[in-house]
């Protein structure tokens, strides 16, 4: 047997491919600080989401993560979920409770504690940069803290701009603008969304979900125009706290 198998509460991250889990040091020094030494945190890898329910049956959980690419196809697999992931349409936090498996998504908390201290009164509008799943969770913390939404995405889709259509009008208007693309991730770290970034001003406020690099080049670019920025390093800790208060409580 595991070592881990003997522990008597068991978490962990599901995804794919995960090749480098934050949540796992985390979790594991956490465990360590408040001297939890029957606690483990493991990855989970799954080829297929399929794979859920014998992990869940066989594996005597007490709570998981999840992350790229399962956030909403693990929902069908789930009792019920949350308000906030219900609306979101995505659940990266799963508890184990007496009526059974339910899903939170505590990415909107992260996201939402992290930008409101940073938000002016001039941040009336935002654009997203990205449409996948992480953009759902940010759009709607915005829209909740009032902020009028816009994303920009590589395709032409209804109701959204494309890169080219971004000029110093739309820039002016939008003064929040965050990257919820992978683009300036470690190692590509010269790789940024394509913004006519002269156009940025002290008055706008640049957020990158990225956390490695510290500084992505997206953030550069808002810095030497006078931006205010931020990095999702702050969102990731506060998620992963969230979801400690959730399988705790
Ligand atoms: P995702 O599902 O892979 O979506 C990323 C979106 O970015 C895509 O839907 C796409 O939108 C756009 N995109 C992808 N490749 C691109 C490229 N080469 N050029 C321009 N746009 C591109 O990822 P996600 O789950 O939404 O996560 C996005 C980022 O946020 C990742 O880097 C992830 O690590 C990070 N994240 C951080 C936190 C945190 O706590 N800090 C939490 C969640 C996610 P279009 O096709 O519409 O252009």
């Amino acid at each position: 047997m595991e070592e881990t198998e003997k522990k008597e509460k068991r978490f962990g991250l599901v995804g794919k491919d995960i090749s480098y889990s934050f949540s796992k040091g985390y979790f594991e020094k956490k465990f360590k600080q408040l001297d939890l030494r029957d606690h483990s945190y493991e990855n989970f890898d799954l080829a297929d989401i399929s794979g859920f329910k014998s992990l869940v049956e066989q594996c005597n959980l007490s709570g998981l993560n999840v992350t790229i690419p399962y956030k909403e196809a693990v929902i069908p697999y789930l009792d019920a979920i949350g308000e906030t992931a219900q609306e979101i349409g995505a659940v990266n936090t799963i508890a184990f409770t007496e009526n059974g498996l339910i899903g939170h998504n505590t990415d909107a908390y992260g996201f939402e504690h992290s930008i409101r201290p940073l938000l002016q009164p001039h941040h009336t509008n935002a654009l997203i940069m990205g449409t996948g799943g992480a953009s759902k969770a940010i759009a709607f913390v915005l829209k909740k803290l009032g902020l009028g939404v816009t994303f920009v995405s590589r395709t032409e889709k209804e109701g959204m701009l494309t890169y080219q259509a971004l000029d110093g009008d739309v820039l002016k208007e939008h003064t929040v603008i965050v990257n919820c693309t992978p683009l300036g991730t470690h190692p590509n770290i010269d790789e940024k969304p394509d913004l006519p970034y002269g156009f940025l001003t002290d008055k706008h406020l640049l957020y990158d979900l990225i956390y490695n690099p510290e500084k992505t080049s997206f953030l550069q670019e808002g810095e030497k125009q006078g931006a205010t920025i931020k990095n999702g390093l702050e969102m990731l800790r506060l998620q992963a706290e969230k979801a400690w208060e959730i399988w705790t409580s």
